[in-house]
């Protein structure tokens, strides 16, 4: 299921243009891509004046490499699911702390057979997850996920933990601390939690 720009192609036809959208996550397009596609929109399989109104819509982060208002077909083209990882320091390790982390599914492999299952453990980052006899403890990983943005249109950059991929936000100030550790390029384009 997803959503779809459609448009008007003459003699009451309509034309498929490309994917926006899975459910509530618009990781195809960024919020300023859907806005310039609104006018033009059949609006067949696609409320897009509602996606953009609804703080619960993800829309896609803007990475640097798209730089300039896409046209459609290159919108059509794209990974929904491309993101960026980052490692943050320990010192910023208490960011992802006070998440709620999820379960993490492993599959493992017997070593006799073919047979093999999976297990869910607790999330590598979270106090649950407890370590025995390792060399060292697991790196707190992080990445991009998205932008929502509130009724006043402020974006706000939606992370995630690198292991059980529970999204979250920072505040300016913890902001300000993690984009030292962002890729460079996307620095700039991350946006804190507005203020309450
Ligand atoms: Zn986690």
């Amino acid at each position: 299921m997803g959503d779809y720009h459609t448009r008007h192609a003459g003699g009451g036809r309509i034309e498929f243009v490309c994917k926006l959208a899975v459910l509530d996550d618009w990781r195809y397009v960024r919020r300023d891509e859907a806005a310039a596609l609104v006018s033009r929109d059949a609006g067949v399989d696609t409320n897009i004046r509602h996606a953009l109104a609804s703080p619960a819509t993800l829309f896609r982060f803007p990475f640097p490499w798209e730089d300039g208002l896409s046209r459609p077909e290159d919108i059509e083209g794209r990974d929904m699911f491309a993101t960026v990882e980052f490692v943050l320091p320990p010192e910023l390790a208490h960011l992802v702390k006070g998440i709620e982390h999820r379960e993490v599914w492993l599959g493992v492999r017997q070593a006799r057979g073919s047979y093999s299952f999976n297990v869910a453990i607790p999330c590598p980052l979270s106090e649950g997850f407890v370590l025995k006899h390792s060399q060292g403890a697991p790196v707190a990983l992080a990445d991009i996920y998205g932008e929502r943005y509130d009724a006043m249109k402020r974006a706000r950059t939606i992370f995630r933990c690198g292991y059980c991929e529970t999204p979250f936000s920072v505040s300016e100030a913890e902001l300000e601390v993690m984009r030292r550790y962002i890729p460079k390029g996307c620095r700039d384009r991350v946006t804190a939690r507005p203020e309450e």
